[in-house]
């Protein structure tokens, strides 16, 4: 049995607060949002990171973007639109290790997204 965060998750061994789920994926709400709509979807196969990806995950990753598409229409972000982010690795600021798509709405976001200025 996986320890991590989000296996738990999928397991139900954790609540979450479930916005979509189907064979290949699972989206529930961030319990810290950074925006009006933030919701991750996650693989229900574990994988790490981005970095950890094999040619096997390809199916998953495709599953995971049409899923993406699906959410972010139902939750009505099809026309003003959102942003999809994964976070790979230290400088991404990656905190959980299995890899998410974060579905970001709701507000005019800006760009590009640091927080510092590269010449700081
Ligand atoms: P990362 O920084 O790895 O890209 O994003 C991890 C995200 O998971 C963060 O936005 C964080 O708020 C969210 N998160 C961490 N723990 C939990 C949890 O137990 N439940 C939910 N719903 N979100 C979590
Ligand atoms: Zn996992």
């Amino acid at each position: 049995m996986s320890d991590c965060l989000f296996c738990k998750i999928i397991r139900g061994d954790i609540p979450a607060s479930k916005v979509y789920e189907n064979e290949h994926v699972l989206a529930f709400r961030d319990i810290s949002p950074v925006a009006p709509q933030h919701i991750l979807l996650i693989p229900k196969t574990h994988v790490g990171s981005v970095g950890e990806l094999e040619p096997e995950h390809a199916m998953a990753m495709g599953e995971l973007f049409l899923a993406a598409r699906q959410v972010a229409e139902a939750q009505g972000l099809g026309e003003s639109g959102y942003r999809l982010v994964i976070n790979n690795g230290p400088d991404a600021m990656q905190t959980v290790f299995h890899i998410h798509l974060h579905l970001l709405g709701g507000q005019e976001m800006g760009w590009p997204p640091f927080s510092k200025r590269l010449e700081d």
